[in-house]
This record gives C-alpha cells, sequence and structure tokens, in this order.
C-alpha cells in the first residue's frame, strides 16, 4: 500500500484507524463535501468531527488527510471502512442546484482514482448500483443523501473514464509511454518518407503489400484505425485497410495530424 503522487496538500487527521484489520483495498467509495470547501477547508472539517476520508477534491487540487495504509471513517460501515477509499468531491453548486459537482473537480477525481485502482491492482471499476459493485456510494451503507443528486448521476461515466485509463495500463506496472497507444483512436498521421512500406500485417515479417503499383506509401494524409506493437516497432492499420487486403505502415516515421 502506498499514497498517491499526485496529492498537492497534505494534513493527516487522527480519526481514524491504523491499519485495515488485514482487509485489502477493493473498494472505492465516493461521496460529497455538501459545500464549496478547499482541500485544506475540507482537512479541517475533518479534524473536527468522528469523521474523515482519505483523500478531498477540489478542481486541480487533491488533499490527503488519511494515509491509504489506514481505514478511514467515511461511509458508515466498519467493514467497508476497512476495505475502502473514501474520496470527498467539492460541491460548486448547493441543495438547489442538485449538488452540483463542477467538470474540474470530476475530471481530477478520475485521474486520482485510476491512480489509485494501478497502485492497489483493481484492474477494472465495476458500477453495479450496490455494494456489490466496487465504486460505491456512501447512500449504499447509510441512510444519507450523499454523494448528491447531481454526482450520482455521474459515476457510470467516472467509471467508464477510469476504467479506459485502466485498459491501456498494467496495475502496478509505470504508465504506457507508448505515445501512439494513447491516441484516440481513429487518428490521423502524416507521411513525408517517399520509401515507407505498406505491409499485409503489423510487422516486417508480413509480406508488402502493394496499391496503385508501388509497396511504399504515397507521402500524404491517412486515417489509422488500429494500433499494435511489434519488433521494436508500432504499426497502424490503415483505413483502406479491406478484409482481404490488410494494409500496416510503421508509425514510427510518421508524425501525428
Ligand atoms: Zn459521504
Amino acid at each position: 500500500m502506498s499514497n498517491s503522487s499526485l496529492v498537492t496538500y497534505k494534513k493527516i487527521v487522527s480519526n481514524k484507524d491504523p491499519g485495515r484489520g488485514g482487509k485489502k483495498i477493493d473498494k472505492i467509495f465516493v461521496h460529497h463535501m455538501a459545500g464549496n470547501l478547499t482541500v485544506q477547508q475540507c482537512g479541517n472539517v475533518l479534524s473536527s468531527r468522528q469523521a474523515s476520508a482519505h483523500y478531498g477534491v477540489n478542481g486541480k487540487n487533491i488533499g490527503q488527510y488519511v494515509d491509504e495504509a489506514d481505514t478511514a471513517w467515511h461511509c458508515g460501515n466498519y467493514s467497508y471502512n476497512q476495505r475502502s477509499i473514501g474520496i470527498e468531491l467539492a460541491n460548486d453548486g448547493g441543495a438547489s442546484n442538485n449538488w452540483h459537482v463542477a467538470d474540474a473537480t470530476i475530471n481530477t477525481a478520475i485521474e486520482l482514482i485510476a491512480d489509485i485502482c494501478m497502485r492497489n491492482g483493481i484492474s477494472k471499476l465495476n458500477f453495479t448500483g450496490d455494494l456489490k459493485g466496487n465504486l460505491c456510494m456512501h447512500s449504499y451503507c447509510a441512510a444519507t443523501a450523499c454523494p448528491g443528486g447531481y454526482l450520482k448521476t455521474k459515476f457510470k461515466y467516472i467509471a467508464d473514464q477510469v476504467n479506459q485509463r485502466l485498459s491501456s495500463e498494467t496495475p502496478g506496472k509505470p504508465p504506457n509511454k507508448n505515445k501512439w497507444l494513447n491516441y484516440q483512436l481513429p487518428f490521423t498521421v502524416k507521411v513525408t518518407d517517399k520509401d515507407l512500406y505498406i505491409r499485409s500485417g503489423p510487422g516486417t515479417n508480413y509480406k508488402t503489400v502493394k496499391v496503385s503499383g508501388s509497396a511504399f506509401i504515397k507521402p500524404g494524409v491517412y486515417t489509422i484505425i488500429q494500433v499494435k506493437e511489434a519488433g521494436g516497432y508500432t504499426w497502424g492499420k490503415l483505413k483502406s485497410s479491406t478484409a482481404k487486403s490488410p494494409r500496416w505502415i510503421a508509425l514510427d516515421f510518421t508524425t501525428k495530424k
């Protein structure tokens, strides 16, 4: 167990229990603050109440109040507290605004949750709408309005966004540094080299494909619909591929348009 390197403010509070009773972190609870607190203010509030959470988010800022190795008092059920991480999100709207949460806060929370999942071996978030899933609401464990009407509608989006980040990463491994694999498909590339082969598959072991009499791709802009790493190169499948004639080029010799 470790802590997130994304944290911008740290204030460890005393309302917590050391350790997790031997339990592994396998759930994440997203709460709302029921107010527009800065991450510093959130830490002060948690110090003054019989409650705590591991993290708080407002805009780009992430506060940490309890180490991930310790049990925070956030979801109203001790057993679930022992196996979960609690995150408080700031509201930029009040009760009359359905406890709105700013996009920036949700986006920061998505990056934080992806980081928590990667470090704790959670390979996928399942939002099931109850405690069977691993992305949970406070209201599943206790009679509370938390996380508020607006945030409740964003849980599926949060899970999808986190899973997109997790699918290109292996838990526990550093983030993928291959830029080509991180672009959202389809994308376009510019070819300027006059001697870049078109091949029938992703790798130099695949035979070259002649298009209009030449096995070299004509300089220009092309749409890539699939990306694969093979033999030290990153290969892109051309949109002009057909079922009978797949066409791949080495993206390493192109530039992203
Ligand atoms: Zn809550």
